[in-house]
């Protein structure tokens, strides 16, 4: 075993990192543990973890469930395709496996949603499989320590940095290891300001000694995100049934509910016929605007309007049965179906 790994499994043992997840070797779990935090940190995601395990404790119920219902649990997190996938993967394991939950990283890898981070993290902690996981911690660490100046955020890279941690990996002993580097990573070894004074692996770190560990890792500039401006229309009325619309395609969102909407790349300016044109029914007063806010994803940056407008919830409906143009579903409370997680930000604050 070399001076890095022992140093790393010794500073691990000092930490009590207990996580709800960290004291079990259910595939099941771990999958799900591994899928949520892939997009949060620990504290945001491990009530999610708790109502996801709570509402689905077996992958046979997350296997048989509604897509909303799966969606509805995972409201607020957001990158639903994940939730997708993994229910997608859930109804292969149950209905074409058998519920025989796959125990290699050469069968996990082939299952949709699965990529080699989580392939790995299931192997090694669930079934002790010799397989070093590359996550965004166990990146840094490995720059910082090697001194490796690689993008760390481009495919081609992973190779090497896999090589990297493979060589530190001792054999039988996986899942403690992965756990270790990977808490190294989150407490010890920063993105910002990392405690290097208190580190036991100063005297083994390149970054360190040579000065460099505010320059590493190095990320490649992601692409300038687009612009995109939603313009939703609240219609709740008291007590009585509103329309959304439940988005399809490729777009954003899909399988979500939203508020009746324009969205365009640039600006609009707003006007009764624009609406009334866009929403497929008659709206004759301004609708006022409510609240806005801008919500960042991965590629876009979205500049979100929320207006509302007095409109008599029948002549909504009555109206809209000449208007197939849109295709409203009509609910009662906002309960009943999953949200972007702007709008559930939204509903929040005026439900
Ligand atoms: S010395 Fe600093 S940069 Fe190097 S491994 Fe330790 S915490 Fe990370």
């Amino acid at each position: 075993m070399s001076d890095i790994t022992n140093l790393l499994l010794k500073w691990h043992k000092e930490i009590d990192r207990d996580l709800p997840w960290k004291n079990t070797v259910n595939p099941y779990f771990i999958w799900v543990s591994e899928i949520i935090l892939q997009q949060t940190r620990v504290e945001q995601g491990t009530p999610y973890y708790h109502r996801f395990i709570h509402k689905f404790p077996t992958i046979k119920l997350l296997a048989e469930a509604s897509q909303e219902d799966v969606y509805k649990v995972w409201e607020g997190l957001g990158y639903y395709s994940r939730a997708r996938n993994m229910h997608a993967t859930a109804k292969y394991i149950h209905y074409e496996l058998n519920g025989n939950f796959p125990k290699t990283y050469a069968e996990l890898i082939q299952l949709k949603g699965i990529g080699p981070y989580t392939a790995a993290a299931i192997s090694s902690f669930a079934f002790n499989e010799d397989k070093a996981v590359l996550d965004g911690n166990v990146f840094r660490v490995l720059s910082r320590l090697y001194g490796e100046e690689a993008f760390i955020n481009v495919p081609k890279n992973r190779k090497l940095f896999q090589a990297l941690v493979d060589q530190l990996l001792p054999k039988g002993k996986s899942a403690g290891f992965n756990q270790a580097i990977m808490d190294f990573g989150s407490i010890q070894c920063k993105p910002k300001k990392p405690s290097c004074s208190s580190c036991k692996l100063n005297g083994h770190c390149s970054a360190f000694i040579e000065g460099r560990v505010e320059q590493l890792p190095k990320k490649k500039k992601a692409k300038a995100k687009k612009n995109r401006y939603f313009y939703f229309l609240d219609l709740r009325p008291n007590g009585k049934v509103f329309p959304v619309i439940k988005r399809e395609g490729d777009d954003i969102w899909h399988g979500l509910y939203s508020f009746p909407y324009l969205d365009a790349y640039t600006k609009l300016e707003l006007s009764s016929d624009l609406w009334s044109d866009a929403l497929a029914f008659p709206i004759d007063d301004a609708p006022k605007l409510r609240w806005s806010t801008k919500h960042i994803l991965s590629h876009q940056i979205l500049h979100c309007f929320f207006y509302e407008v007095e409109i008599d919830s029948v002549m909504l409906q009555k109206n809209h049965l000449s208007a197939s143009r849109i295709s409203y579903k009509w609910i009662k409370n906002h309960h009943d179906v999953p949200w972007p997680v702007v709008i559930s930000k939204y509903l929040n604050i005026f439900s």
